[in-house]
């Protein structure tokens, strides 16, 4: 890894963020570079009365022009990223307890582990590592190795974010980092219940882990009960629903093909074939179950992110609450509505006041219940808000 020698001067008054170990350098603090540091090199971070504040990888291609890693004068070297590693694995390991046989979770959360940049995640012999940085990208032979060597898996697959690599630009192949790729499907263990995870075809780096512990305290509201999976992925809280649950009737919806093969397979695997899943659009099998009559006791809404940006924070609102009220239509009364958002931009804040313009629209009174996040594997680093990005709240609407 290359030697520290360009240096980035913040502009007046922009400093504190970056004093208080916010990882982000947007473009749009920096006053100047000097030393003309190349993608992926060390630069120096200094306020602009001189004052030292860390040291981070430079990407003249990113709006976020330097991610910050570290707040003393000490290299990027091998060392200091062994050392992260370490201090992510042993939150799992010696804290979380997570781990063994056929064990999923996320074994680095990117600005939640001091790593901005990096997601990795483990499916029980192996790793998928998801760069979303091009600095840290072009470190991904050593910081491979190092990840082998800690975890002492078969092989590390490399994802590859397409909306946030060209973000980065980012260009690069998915392919074997270290080690080998799984032959097959890797089967997964999660609260009892078996999945075939696709490391290389699936969506993100296979699974969604971050709602693991929302799709096992879900369940327990099912009892006896008619429940409507939206955006069910490969079944995960339909299945949960079923078997911890003991649900009556459940139909799992979402527009992807492979997602909904998957979903019936490890409904099979799981002995749970008496749950539905259907490849459809949400919005419009919405209205059409609301035009036939059909009603749910609990229903899960948990779309993909509509906020990429700030400046469409407005439109992705507009499109949580359309997306809300239509799904609050199919709801018996009293009913059981977990609604999610994964849009980090969303604050808590705004999406509870989301949920209150249902209820305006709606009519009904509408109670949160439960407020909960990502899966602790997927830690919020205090220092970077912006990392308590999952939003799923347990809602009863009356
Ligand atoms: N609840 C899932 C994760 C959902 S991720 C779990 O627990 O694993 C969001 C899902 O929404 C993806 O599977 C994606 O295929 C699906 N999706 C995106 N747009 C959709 C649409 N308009 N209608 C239905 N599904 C959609």
């Amino acid at each position: 890894m290359s030697e520290g020698r360009g240096s980035v001067t913040i502009r007046p008054r922009r400093a504190r963020p970056f004093f208080a170990r916010h990882p982000w350098v947007f473009v749009t603090s920096v006053e100047r570079v000097e030393g003309s540091p190349g993608p992926g090199d060390e630069v120096d971070v200094f306020s602009h009365e001189r004052q030292f504040i860390g040291r981070g990888l430079y990407n003249p291609h990113s709006a976020i022009r330097v991610r910050l890693y570290r707040w003393d004068d000490g290299p990027l070297d091998e060392a200091f990223w062994g050392n992260l590693f370490q201090r992510a694995l042993s939150l799992r390991r010696d804290v979380l307890r997570l781990g063994g046989p056929g064990t999923a979770y996320r074994v680095v959360s990117s600005e939640g582990d001091g790593i901005s940049g990096l997601t990795v995640d483990r499916y029980d012999r192996w790793l998928v590592a998801q760069f979303s940085s091009l600095a840290l990208f072009e470190h991904r032979a050593p910081l491979g190795r190092l990840l082998a060597e800690q975890t002492g898996v078969e092989g590390i697959l490399l994802r590859i974010d397409r909306s946030v690599a060209e973000a980065e630009g980012l260009r690069g192949a998915e392919d074997v980092l270290v080690g080998s790729a799984p032959a097959e499907p890797v089967v997964i263990d999660e609260h009892g219940l078996t999945y075939q995870v696709d490391l290389r075809g699936g969506q993100k780096t296979g699974f969604y882990l971050d709602q693991r512990e929302n799709r096992r305290a879900s369940a327990r509201f099912c009892e006896g009960r008619r429940v409507l999976d939206l955006f069910c992925y490969n079944g995960g809280f339909a299945l949960n629903a079923l078997r911890h649950g003991g649900a009556t009737h459940v139909l799992g919806i979402d527009s992807s093909a492979p997602a909904i093969e998957a979903a019936r397979r490890n409904a099979v695997q799981n002995q749970l074939a008496h749950a539905r899943f259907e490849v459809a659009d949400v919005m419009p099998t919405l209205e059409s179950l609301r035009a036939r009559g059909e009603r749910f006791d609990v229903v899960f809404c948990d779309p993909p992110k509509f906020a990429r940006h700030a400046r469409g924070l407005d439109d992705a609102l507009k499109g949580y609450l359309r997306l809300n009220r239509a799904a609050v239509d199919v709801l018996a009364p009293n009913g059981l509505f977990v609604t999610c958002s994964c849009s980090g931009l969303i604050h808590r804040s705004l999406f509870a006041d989301m949920i209150g313009q249902v209820a305006e629209l709606s009519g009904r009174p509408i109670q949160i219940v439960e407020q909960r996040g990502q899966a602790p594997d997927h830690p919020v680093s205090a220092s970077c808000l912006e990392t308590d990005y999952l939003k799923c709240f347990l809602c009863r609407v009356g």
